[in-house]
């Protein structure tokens, strides 16, 4: 028998942006909320693969960025409301204003990231291997001919798994109804807005929250298939998760040539990166030359056992802006996606855009400008 669910509002996607907008849909007073997941929450989104770095300082992007200031206040809004967030949740979200430090074995490549962030209008400065190390001691001083230093505490992580399944509790306890293992595989419009269906279900509802990561134009090819061809793309990217390491407590977010490494506050350290190929496979090349970049520049991590490995796919979009708008011509239907390596970093900001479109207030405030969305590949919305 098939069951039937009348919302309000349906989301596809129970990642990060899903249920952000689901909470910030509930802090908007908008009730009757369905969030639907192919997977269990928490397993199978992008972020499973991400180290969780968050929010730069907007003020170190604002060169950057100039051209974008819709970009730039989302970072901002993105960084008060996890402040917020952590003022909620104190011992179960990981945010502490860090640095980062990019070390490089390669001393050119060093140089032409230099360059950049020069011509970009970041602060940072430049160490030699000796500097590294009395900077991080854990780092060794063999892995890398120079380094990197951004800014001043720009960086900042949260553990993405525990931060979506703090995400979904929080949204059950507002009775937002979180279905899971339930894949969207067709989606007609009705009288009232749209038709999700799945194998024994339905969902009639008002509006439709595209919130699917990588799959985001999949699903928007659901409705029609000249969406299919927006210009979204999957990028798949691995992790390996080492168990806590005594008395090894990094005080830096570390970017090598490989990955993103990370330290949690339980101890774990992860690494996640890596650009590889689009198969629904683990792949052990990517895997060994994480878990080797990670104990090359941090040789404690010899002894540290390996409590996971896997891989997400992130949502990748021409100049990695996210994009948060209604379909043209389909105004309940609303995509949140392309956030390749800020969804965590933005899912707060981008959720709260989403709750201001459907509720209409405001929505241009934090938004994305919309004098970017032609440079998003967008024009089959057209
Ligand atoms: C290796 C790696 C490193 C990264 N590092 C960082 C980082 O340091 N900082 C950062 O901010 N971001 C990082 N990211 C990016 C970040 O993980 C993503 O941008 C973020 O997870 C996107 O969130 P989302 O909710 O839009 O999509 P997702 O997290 O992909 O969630 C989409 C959900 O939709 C579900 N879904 C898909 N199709 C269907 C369907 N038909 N029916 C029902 N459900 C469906 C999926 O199961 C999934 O749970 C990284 C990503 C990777 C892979």
């Amino acid at each position: 028998m098939t069951k039937e669910i009348r919302a309000n509002v349906a989301i596809i996607g129970a990642g990060p942006v899903g249920l952000a907008a689901a909470r910030a849909l509930r802090k908007e007073g908008v009730d009757n909320i369905t969030v639907v997941d192919s997977s269990p929450v928490g397993t199978r989104f992008a972020g499973i693969a991400a180290p969780g770095n968050i929010a730069p300082d907007f003020d170190d992007l604002r060169g950057r960025l100039s051209g974008y200031p819709g970009y730039i206040n989302l970072y901002r809004r993105s960084r008060e409301l996890y402040e917020e967030l952590q003022e909620q949740v104190k011992e179960r979200i990981d945010f502490a204003p860090t640095r980062i430090l990019q070390v490089s074995q390669e001393g050119k490549e060093l140089s032409a990231i230099a360059d950049h962030y020069a011509k970009s209008g970041f602060n940072f400065e430049m160490l030699t291997p000796e500097q590294v190390t009395k900077l991080e001691p854990a780092i060794s001083a063999n892995c890398c001919v120079g380094a990197l230093l951004l800014g001043k505490e720009i960086s900042g992580h949260v553990d993405p798994v525990k931060l979506v399944s703090w995400l979904a509790d929080d949204c059950r306890s507002q009775n937002v109804n979180v279905v899971e293992g339930v894949k969207i595989e067709k989606i007609s419009e009705t009288k009232e807005g749209f038709r999700l269906e799945s194998v024994g279900l339905t969902i009639d509802t008002e509006y439709v929250v595209n919130a699917a990561g990588a799959s985001v134009a999949k699903i928007c090819g659901l409705l029609d298939p000249k969406y299919a061809n927006m210009a979204i793309w999957p990028v798949k990217g691995h992790f390996v998760t080492f168990a806590p390491v005594q008395n090894l407590r990094l005080g830096i977010d570390i970017l090598n040539d490989i990955g993103s490494i990370v330290q949690y506050s339980s101890g774990e350290i992860k690494i996640g990166g890596g650009s590889d190929e689009n198969t629904y496979e683990v792949e052990q090349w990517s895997i060994d030359r994480l878990l080797r970049s990670a104990r090359e520049t941090i040789p404690a991590l010899e002894s540290a056992p390996v409590v996971n490995t896997g891989f997400g796919f992130r949502a990748l979009v021409r100049n990695h802006e996210p994009i948060v708008e209604r379909i043209k011509n389909k105004s309940n239907f609303i995509i949140a996606g392309g956030l390749h390596r800020t969804g965590i970093t933005n899912c707060l900001g981008v959720g709260e855009i989403v709750a201001k479109i459907v509720t209409d207030t405001g929505e241009r405030k934090f938004g994305i400008d919309e004098r970017n969305i032609p440079n998003l590949g967008m024009s089959t919305f057209g």
